[in-house]
This record gives structure tokens, sequence and C-alpha cells, in this order.
């Protein structure tokens, strides 16, 4: 399969946040007001204006007090359920799947309502669509395209100084995954990659997934594969609805 991925291996992130930064910077999104909510996260969550946002949780596992961070961001699914249901809804040019990258990119002019971003939001098995009521448009991560398209790497990429991050053509970035999985397994027997053949960000685990964020591998462990079944038996019915522009 052609086109990009992300590898994220998260047992060299060390929370230092520089991809969440350099993702706002390059991307000009506004400053997220922080606050102290209990937890060294922050903000408390993705927004219209924070595409990347480092995930912490504090876990026992294996009789032993564990830190796990999770760089959360958009996976740039293979077969994007999001894209599946927003064109079910009507909404043709709202979501755009290049073919070069296979990044899955939210148009800035195509407005939403409210009530269809709920659809295209619980389509995603990783909780990532988020929205601007006064403007009715939808944001996530673009995959920086405009930086990938001239040679670049994302920004988030580009920042990382420990390794975490990688990005490249596909078969390698799946090599490479596959590589670090089997050296991380020899300490960790349950480390995995998540969801590696839908995925174009592709994340390394060393635990269940859900001990470090609910949607890890995919919402309430349906799966995407049956998530993206569900959607193609509705789509017909919500077709019938008909096109809204
Ligand atoms: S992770 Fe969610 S928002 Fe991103 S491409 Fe997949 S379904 Fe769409
Ligand atoms: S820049 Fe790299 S090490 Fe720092 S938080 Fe992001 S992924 Fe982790």
């Amino acid at each position: 399969m052609a086109g990009k991925s992300f590898f994220v291996d998260t047992t060299k992130c060390t929370a230092c946040r520089g991809c969440q930064v350099a993702c706002k910077q390059w991307n000009q999104l506004l400053a997220t007001e922080t606050k102290n909510w209990g937890s060294h996260q922050n903000p408390e969550d993705l927004s219209f204006a924070t595409y990347k946002l480092v995930r912490f949780s504090e876990v026992v596992s294996d009789g032993e007090f564990r830190w796990y961070f999770f760089p959360d961001q958009c996976r740039h699914c293979v077969a994007p359920p999001c894209k599946e249901v927003a064109e079910a809804l009507g909404y043709k040019k709202a979501i755009l799947h290049d073919e070069a990258t296979g990044a899955v990119i939210f148009s800035q002019e195509v407005k939403i309502k409210p009530d269809d971003f709920k659809e295209i939001k619980e389509s995603c098995p990783f909780n990532i669509p988020r929205y601007d009521t006064k403007k009715q448009l939808m944001a996530k991560c673009t995959m920086c395209i405009d930086r990938v398209s001239n040679g670049l790497l994302p920004a988030c990429v580009k920042a990382c100084p420990t390794g975490t991050m990688n990005f490249g053509d596909r078969d390698k970035i799946l090599a490479l995954a596959e590589k670090r999985l089997k050296e991380v397994k020899a300490k960790y027997p349950k480390a995995s990659l998540l969801n590696a053949e839908d995925v174009r960000a592709v994340f390394l685990v060393i635990d269940d997934s859900e001990k470090y964020w609910e949607f890890a591998k995919g919402q309430g462990g349906i799966g995407i594969t049956r998530m993206m079944a569900l959607n193609k038996m509705i789509r017909p019915i919500v077709n019938l609805l008909g096109s809204r522009g």
C-alpha cells in the first residue's frame, strides 16, 4: 500500500510536549488556556485549536507504578469512517483523502451542521474530530500536508527529540514498527502495534491499550473494521435522506 505513515513509539516518549507545541506553531493554532486539573496532561483534551495532545496516564501494572504517555492525534485511517459518514450525510467535499500520502483532511470551507458533526464524530473510533460551533467547521491533524507535499516532515516529527515520532513511506514505516516491536517484546510480552493494517498513525504500546487512553485502540473495543462495516450498512439509509451539499 502506497502513501505515508507515522510510527509512534510510545516507549521512547518523555512527555516533553515538543510535538504538541510544534503542531500549534506550524498550524498557527490559538493558545489554549490551561489549568491544574489534577494531571500534567494539558490542555485536558483535543480541541478545534489542539490537534496533537500528549495524554498522561498513571497506572499500576505488573506490580509496578508506571506513567504512560500517548501523543494522541488523528490516525489517518486507510478507509476513514469519518469521510464515509460525512459523504453519506451529503457533505461530499468536507473531508478529503489525499491520494499521494493517504492524509485525511477536514476542509476549512465546508460548514457542517451541529447534529451532522455529532454523527461524524461518533463514526471515528479514536474520538478525534473537534468542532467550532460558531464557525461550524471541523478540525484535526492534517498530517502537515503542506509540509509533507514539499518534502518536509510533519512538524511534530521534526520537533520530537527522542525518536518517538517517525514518519515516511508506509512500507518502510511498517517495517520499522515491526522491528521495534520485536525488540520491545523481549522485555514487555504484552507489547503490540495498534491497528497497524487500518491506520496511518501506528502506535507501539507495551501494555493493554486502554491503560494509555480509552480510545487508543478504537472506540469501546468495537474495533475499526466492525465500525466500518456498520457505517456501510447505515449509508444507504442515510442516503435516502438526500444530499445537502
Ligand atoms: S482517526 Fe478519526 S478523524 Fe482521523 S481519519 Fe480516522 S476516522 Fe477520521
Ligand atoms: S516530542 Fe516526542 S518525546 Fe516529546 S512528547 Fe512529543 S512524542 Fe513524546
